[in-house]
């Protein structure tokens, strides 16, 4: 079995639910007392999130990179950036690495076209959402329609992840915006929606839409456990 890295903190509260879900997987596949080899380092997301409000994607990188570091000093064989948005800067990240980068909209795609979708809404950070390296690696590299919220119902999904989401915080007021504006993206010729941010699944879940959910922190852990595996 390879040992898993995870790069993770941002925030926590979603890299708990990595922790988990890879473990579960791997238990699932070999039974017993088998668990993940995994080698972790976790950032101070204050510190992570000051850089990037102020948008120093340079800073980013480099924070992330050294700290990448460390993941595959300590055995890592492989890493996740358990985060969307930190995708950003993952050409900083590769460039300070001999092992590979499991790459979260690479992963996501795979599973949106396993299962014959070619529209999809995105739901995530502003920077997810909008932006070429994960927005246009999913048009331009896996050639997926990809659609957003409008201007104010991003604000709406951006602010309830930094927010509230990366606090643990959960509004019954906030899963009826992200239902609403999942619906709208469904009406909108959307055929499934991806949980583009990985604390997303910690308000909504498949059982509270009928339009199908691409929840990315399931979808990464379990493309970990397949490669550690392989
Ligand atoms: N965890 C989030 C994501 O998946 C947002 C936090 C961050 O800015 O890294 O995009």
């Amino acid at each position: 079995m390879k040992t898993i890295g995870l790069l993770g903190g941002m925030s926590w509260e979603s890299t708990a639910l990595y922790y988990r879900l890879i473990n579960e997987g791997i238990r699932q596949q070999l039974g017993g007392l088998h668990s993940a080899k995994i080698a972790m380092v976790s950032v101070d997301f204050h510190v992570i999130e000051q850089i990037q409000a102020r948008a120093d994607w340079q800073q980013v990188g480099e924070n992330l990179a050294m700290n990448a570091g460390r993941v595959e000093a300590a055995g890592a064989d492989f890493l996740l950036i358990c985060t969307n948005t930190m995708h950003k800067v993952i050409t900083q990240i590769e460039n300070a690495l001999t092992i590979p980068v499991l790459h979260l909209a690479d992963a996501t795609a795979k599973a949106i076209k396993a299962d014959e979708i070619h529209t999809v809404g995105l739901l995530g950070t502003r920077f997810t959402m909008q932006e070429d390296f994960y927005r246009g690696r999913l048009i331009e590299k896996h050639d997926l329609d990809v659609l957003i919220p409008s201007e104010k119902d991003m604000d709406i999904v951006h602010n309830v992840i930094f927010q509230e989401l990366c606090k643990g915080t959960i509004r019954e007021e906030s899963r009826r915006e992200y239902l609403r504006i999942i619906d709208n993206l469904y009406s909108r010729g959307a055929e499934g929606v991806i949980l583009g941010c990985t604390e997303i699944c910690l308000l909504i879940q498949q059982e509270n839409t009928p339009v199908p959910l691409y929840d990315t922190t399931k979808i990464h852990a379990a493309a970990a456990v397949i490669y550690a595996l392989s």
